[in-house]
């Protein structure tokens, strides 16, 4: 497969069926709305609406997302998964990817989803420190979700793992730990989500009497971009930083408390770039007045900062502040040097 070829996911959302668990974040009226069964017709709709619109050439997968995949009955699995088979087998669709519970995973799971082409299972893992998993009553330890990890990679299929942050009892250093251990475990895909305060959760109550206080999100961006390196260092793909900015969420009507920000990413990224700069500046002789920037393509964003706040910021200390591509930098690599 050509590195150029461009890669998308057909999402397919589980309807929201009832839950045996209760995580201290998840709100589950909300969750358990409705209990409607996704039909064939309906599987087949969304991806055939999807492929209509699809650029040639491009590797197409099916994900199913939003609920616990595995927690289906078997014969219920096996029926959705057969609807997404004969796409593969006519090669429309690459493959098959789900997110999952780490404790609704086993052999005999595990098997029925190699069967049917899925080849990446994304659990829920929210964090890998036993005293944060129990205190938001996941319901399972670390050594489980590695246990089903194993199980996965065993198989063949790829393992993804997402985690939070701000989790009751986490810190900085647990999140980060937790992110070195999802490398270890051999993860090859993340996604990373600061913890909100939503209405009629566990969670709610305990922030009411004072006994659970969210990150700011200015906190929540410092905890994150002690993150990224490592993922990034230990070859995992980080398919999302922060949660899909819907409606409810931008209104604010969706939650309480919390660092809810629609470009959290970019705040990230512009926060390890400002890092970097800063290191660079310090490096200089205190006499220079004019810099220049250079850096990659992709990262020129973050170099110049979130509403350009890096560059407002070399402004304050530089009169003359310049930003060039570099098509010889990759990735977040820079360049800081006075311009003679
Ligand atoms: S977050 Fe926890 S309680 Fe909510 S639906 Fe998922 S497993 Fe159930």
């Amino acid at each position: 497969m050509s590195l150029k070829q461009r890669h998308s996911t057909i999402p397919i959302f589980m309807p929201e069926m009832a839950c045996p668990f209760r995580c201290i974040y998840c709100n589950q009226t909300v969750i358990t709305g409705s209990s409607q069964q996704l039909s064939d017709a309906a599987v087949m709709k969304t991806i055939e609406t999807y492929l209509a619109t699809q650029r040639d050439g491009s590797v197409v997968q099916v994900g199913f997302f939003g609920g616990t995949f595995t927690g289906l009955p078997l014969a219920e699995q096996e029926r959705l998964l057969r609807v997404v088979s004969e796409y593969v087998e006519r090669g429309l669709v690459e493959g098959v990817t789900l997110s999952t519970r780490p404790d609704y995973i086993d052999a005999e799971r595990v098997a029925l989803l190699r069967r049917y082409h899925v080849g990446n299972v994304e659990l829920g893992v929210q964090s890998l420190d036993d005293e944060v998993l129990q205190q938001t009553r996941r319901g399972y330890t670390a050594r489980q979700v590695y246990a089903a990890a194993e199980l996965i990679q065993h198989s063949g299929m790829e393992v993804g793992m997402q985690m939070m942050i701000g989790l009751p009892g986490d810190t900085s250093n647990k999140a980060l730990q937790t992110a070195q251990k999802i490398v270890a475990a051999g993860a090859t895909n993340t996604r990373i989500y600061p913890t909100l305060v939503v209405k009629d959760t566990a969670l709610e109550a305990l922030w009411r009497r004072g006994e659970y206080t969210p990150l700011s999100l200015d906190e929540a961006v410092q905890w994150t971009k002690r993150l990224l390196p490592v993922f990034e260092a230990g070859g995992v793909r980080v398919l999302r930083v922060g949660l899909h900015p819907t409606e409810g969420f931008i209104s604010g009507a969706d939650y309480l408390a919390g660092p809810f920000h629609v470009s959290f990413r970019e705040l990230v990224e512009s926060a390890m770039a400002h890092d970097a700069l800063e290191a660079a500046a310090n490096q200089l002789p205190k006499d220079i007045h004019a810099v220049e920037v250079r850096t990659s393509r992709e990262n020129m964003n973050a170099a110049v900062g979130y509403g350009g706040s890096n560059k407002r910021w070399l402004q304050e200390r530089y009169s003359t502040v310049r930003f060039t591509v570099d098509d010889s930098l990759a990735g977040r690599n820079m360049s800081l040097a006075p311009i003679q």
